[in-house]
């Protein structure tokens, strides 16, 4: 991954333009689905950090990072689509699939998921994830 390249978040938008702008900490996420693009990107780039930085505080405690870290680093991430975007005040929804393949089964997944984003201070933060379906 470099920055000249598209970036993984499928804006069209070069990455150093884009989600690597939010994941170095040059701007900040002015929307909900800015954020899960940039956390998308993040996991294609394996910054577990950033995945941190932006969990929620008052969740950040229930989600496994290192779970994460194994997850990211098996797999090789294809594609994301964002669905449905829903956002009220400091509350908000993004609905996505996110195609993955896992490395060590060789098998492309989709994950499908809607995740509950939460503004506070000015930024955006991932609270919790629905998965619908993973096939
Ligand atoms: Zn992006």
């Amino acid at each position: 991954m470099t920055s000249s390249q598209s970036c993984p978040c499928g804006s069209k938008k070069k990455f150093n333009q884009c989600c690597d702008l939010l994941i170095k900490g040059d701007s900040v996420a002015e929307t909900a689905e800015q954020m899960m693009r940039s956390r998308y990107s993040s996991f294609v780039v394996k910054n577990m950090d950033y995945i941190r930085e932006t969990t929620d505080p008052q969740t950040r405690l229930d989600y496994d990072f290192e779970a994460n870290r194994k997850w990211a680093e098996d797999s090789e991430f294809q594609g994301l689509e964002v669905i449905k975007v829903s956002s009220e005040g400091n509350k908000a929804t993004v609905e996505f699939k996110a195609t993955f393949k896992s490395l060590s089964e060789d098998k492309t997944h989709i994950h499908h998921e809607i995740s509950k984003f939460r503004k506070q201070g000015g930024l955006w933060y991932f609270r919790d994830g629905k998965v619908l379906s993973e096939a």
